[in-house]
């Protein structure tokens, strides 16, 4: 149990016995200022005895070793959950505000190939204390970072797991990080491998949040190759949902694009990918392949990425490529895996190159 698994009226009830503005008190301090309840020097010493020996008032993770990366830009923090469970979250520091990726489940069922969480297994869903109190981490962070006047600005849910596979407690976290903590919906962005249901209440909650579909290919074939769960979803049923949500939101889509050598890095891909996206006016963000440990798979060429981001772009998509942040401490996108071996420690690991198949043999 994590502190911030109570909601508002527990607090109440909590403190029943205290003045009625203290539950406030409480919940502006560990949410707005990220402050432990008796740490707050503003209460009376005889309630922050009493909180700091309430069991489940802990908190819900130990930070077990924070790493850092591109010259102390990228901090990846591998957190021990009560059970004994790792999860990892990556800060990312820019000249003036900071952007944290969290996770939402440890490890993940959906097995997509080129995903080292993927690659792990699912072990739990994440509670909406543990994902609230990544944000929380963040937060402290990046203020501690002296001489700067950065601030966490961003929140992405891209971390370990698959959010809308953890509605529930993914849909009170969004809420509390929202209106507790006080960050803008639309500095909120949610990514789905493309669990229809999911989309579709992700798209009736009432607040701005982004979202992100991990697309990665636009046919069948290929697509359920390397993301398994577009059997269950496949394409044409996804883009009928993903037309719904943005006519009833009109928020715009982005779609990610991890750039696989030779697999879904041809001008026939960008085609496809130009005639889906087209009609959604969805924004296009490519990920040059990061390596991992069970896919010997490799990242497309520079060039070939750039070439592929211009075909695009002629045909009047909005496209980005993703800034490539701590590839040294396996913290990119597709590497966490929450073991040690994630840390970076072990090279070896992700620049063997004498395992390497091709994969353009599984894909004809
Ligand atoms: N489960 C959610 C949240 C994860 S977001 C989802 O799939 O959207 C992490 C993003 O990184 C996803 O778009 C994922 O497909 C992508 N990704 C996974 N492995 C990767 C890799 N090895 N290299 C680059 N991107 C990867």
């Amino acid at each position: 149990m994590s502190l911030y698994d109570l909601e508002i009226t527990q607090w109440q009830t909590l403190l029943s016995k205290e003045p009625k503005f203290r539950t406030n008190q409480i919940w502006e301090a560990i949410h707005k200022n990220a402050i432990r309840p008796e740490e707050l020097t503003s209460l009376p010493k005889r309630l922050r005895d009493t909180l700091s020996q309430t069991r489940d008032l802990d908190s819900g993770l130990q930070l077990q070793r924070l790493v850092a990366d591109d010259n102390g830009l990228t901090e990846k923090a591998l957190f021990r959950l009560h059970d004994g469970r790792i999860i990892e979250t990556v800060l990312m520091h820019y000249p003036e505000r900071s952007t944290v990726c969290i996770s939402s489940q440890a490890g993940c069922a959906m097995n997509c190939r080129f995903c080292a969480t993927g690659q792990q297994g699912f072990f739990r869903h994440l509670s909406t204390g543990e994902i609230v109190e990544q944000v929380i981490w963040a937060i402290s962070r990046t203020s501690h970072t002296r001489g700067t006047e950065r601030r966490l600005s961003n929140i992405v849910f891209m971390g370990m797991g698959e959010p809308l596979a953890n509605t529930r407690n993914v849909f009170r976290a969004l809420e509390r990080i929202n209106k507790a903590i006080g960050i803008g919906a639309r500095h909120i962005t949610v990514s789905t491998v493309g669990i229809i249901p999911g989309i579709r209440q992700f798209a009736s909650l009432d607040a701005q949040y982004n979202l992100a579909v991990s697309l990665h290919a636009a046919n069948d074939q290929k697509r359920s190759l390397l993301v398994p769960i577009n059997s269950q979803y496949p394409l044409e049923k996804l883009l009928a949902a993903l037309e719904e949500y943005f006519r009833s939101t009109k928020r715009r889509i982005s779609f990610e694009w991890a750039m696989i050598d030779g697999v879904n890095d041809t001008d026939q891909d960008a085609q496809d990918l130009i005639r889906i996206s087209i009609p959604l006016q969805a924004h296009v963000n490519l990920i040059p392949l990061n390596p991992t440990p069970g896919w010997p798979a490799l990242g497309s060429p520079s060039a070939r990425v750039r070439a592929f981001a211009q075909l695009l772009a002629q045909a009047g998509v909005t496209v980005s490529v993703r800034d490539n942040r701590g590839t040294g401490i396996a913290a990119a996108c597709g590497q966490l895996a929450g073991t040690a071996s994630s840390l970076g420690g072990d090279e070896r690991l992700y620049s063997d190159s004498s395992a390497k198949i091709d994969l353009r043999d599984l894909l004809d």
